[in-house]
């Protein structure tokens, strides 16, 4: 049953020219009328005890990654190399014979900064096993996985440990594909996923494939409950325009960009950096159009063809390449600066009103060890949220699930508070107010998927997805506390609904 009106104890709109209201009217799926008083007829859901803001959107995840993650081994809990072993062993007993172990997330600083080596991955005796690093860019191998790769004609480090580009041109095409049914599955319980930590939108790096093949379906066939707005990871010249503008879009699904990387990641030292990180003698590496110096003529054809850029960089060497492409040929400014973790100050000045694409949770991972890999004079360049809004850029945020968490209470946990797993605080100087991590998920989030007159706002017009909170998120103290997500709904209809577990006397 669609929802008709909706109170509660405060609705926050985003909507600058009339920021709060009591009451909203839904027709349609979309917002009728916002009024101070509740309606004397008609059917009313009564949330009185909640505090509502526009549907919250992730401008920056996996869906199907995710969706995929939910079901396969989750190292980010190992705090030792035994640990570790008897996680992989555990669920290698529960595995049909044959079948690939696949893991993902952990993370050496858990137990001390030792990389670990194929030897870790024995206890799965003969059968193929990996397991990425909690950033996806580094995976470990074992040696049964070594020696199907060797008859294949690949060459393989003999510490089992792929980075970057090979992890992902040389493994990748050799890992089984999981089943259509059971992508598909996955789809659909990355949707309910995130639809419990109160996102409505997201943006999801994906393959041309499996939004063919798996998003579209699940369109089609109703199980595609939260809105995605694809970039397509697929990297191949020329850029594959025909088949994404045959993909049919809707208010539930689009595709609106494609993808490159500029660098990797600060975790495995391969974010590109103007200068050498502090703990090792290297800078990183640039990738792709960012390497052969193509990346203007990408943007350009990809800006021609109506879509919207979106370039991974991290390191602050990657950021100024992306950011030179970007003067030369986006005067529009609808490149997406993705991650955007370490930026030098004196180009911050050209940002104004640039998307800047960033995962607070990821200060959280990687703020402890920044400051190994920056050293103490470039901790002014790490996660500058505060000096982005400074300098007038447009402030996007999102998750990068499955690499952490797709919960966005958590990320705004961090972008408030700059509490990071290490349990100390980065960067206080960088803290934004709840109001700003707020608009960061809504309306700085949909402008980056292009979609800011529907999403992130609840005024007359806009689609009526909202999450309603158990407490004030604008006044309570993050240090201690979190709200917790108590209704999802997307287009007027409740796609989650905690009370629904709660057990009443
Ligand atoms: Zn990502």
């Amino acid at each position: 049953m669609p929802l008709r009106h909706v109170t509660a104890a405060r609705i926050w709109t985003s909507d600058s020219s009339a920021p709060w209201a009591k009451c909203m009217t839904i027709q349609n799926g979309r917002i009728d009328a916002l009024d101070h008083e509740a309606p004397t007829a008609g059917e009313t859901l009564c949330l009185d005890g909640a505090w509502i803001l526009p549907g919250l959107i992730d401008s920056h995840l996996h869906l199907l990654m995710g969706g995929l993650s939910l079901s396969r081994l989750d190292l980010s809990g190992a705090r030792s190399r035994s640990e570790f072993e008897q996680l992989v062993e555990a669920r290698a007993a529960t595995l049909p014979q044959g079948q690939w172990l696949q893991a993902w997330g952990w993370d050496e600083l858990h137990w001390g900064g030792e990389k670990p080596t194929l030897d870790w991955l024995r206890t799965c005796g003969t059968r193929p096993a990996i397991a990425w690093r909690c950033d996806q860019h580094c995976v470990l191998v074992n040696h049964a996985v070594v020696a199907l790769l060797q008859t294949r004609g690949e060459l393989v480090p003999p510490t089992g440990l792929l980075f970057e580009q090979v992890a992902w041109n040389t493994l990748g095409p050799h890992i089984p594909k999981t089943s259509l049914a059971l992508r598909k599955q996955a789809c659909a319980e990355a949707c309910a996923h995130l639809l419990s930590v109160g996102v409505t939108s997201a943006g999801a790096m994906e393959y041309l494939d499996d939004i063919e093949n798996v998003l579209v379906p699940c369109r089609d066939g109703g199980s595609l409950t939260v809105r995605i707005r694809a970039t397509a990871l697929d990297r191949e010249r020329p850029l594959p325009f025909s088949r994404a503008g045959a993909i049919c879009g809707d208010d539930t699904l689009r595709v609106i960009g494609f993808k490159s990387f500029a660098d990797g990641t600060l975790g495995s030292s391969t974010a590109s950096m103007l200068e050498n990180y502090c703990d090792s003698g290297g800078s990183g590496a640039l990738l792709e159009h960012a390497l052969d110096g193509t990346l203007t003529p990408w943007m350009r054809e990809i800006l021609a063809a109506g879509y919207s850029p979106s370039v991974h960089a991290i390191g602050d060497r990657a950021l100024a390449e992306v950011l030179r492409a970007a003067l030369e040929c986006d005067p529009e400014k609808l490149t997406r600066f993705e991650h955007a973790q370490t930026i030098h100050p004196e180009t911050l000045v050209h940002y104004r009103d640039r998307i800047i694409s960033m995962q607070p949770f990821h200060k959280a991972t990687d703020a402890p060890l920044a400051r190994t890999r920056l050293g103490a004079h470039r901790q002014n360049r790490f996660f500058q949220f505060r000096e982005f809004l400074r300098s007038g850029a447009c402030l996007a945020f999102g998750s990068d699930w499955p690499i952490v968490t797709a919960d966005p209470l958590e990320g705004m946990r961090i972008a408030i508070t700059g509490c990071a797993l290490d349990g100390k605080i980065h960067g206080a100087d960088q803290n934004l107010t709840p109001g700003e991590a707020i608009t960061a998920y809504t309306t700085g989030a949909a402008k980056c998927l292009g979609d800011s007159r529907s999403m992130g706002r609840l005024s007359p017009g806009s689609f009526a997805d909202f999450v309603a909170l158990d407490r004030d998120p604008f006044a309570c103290d993050w240090m201690n506390e979190v709200p917790q997500v108590v209704m999802t709904v997307v287009g007027g209809e409740i796609r989650h609904d905690a009370r629904a577990h709660e057990i009443r006397p």
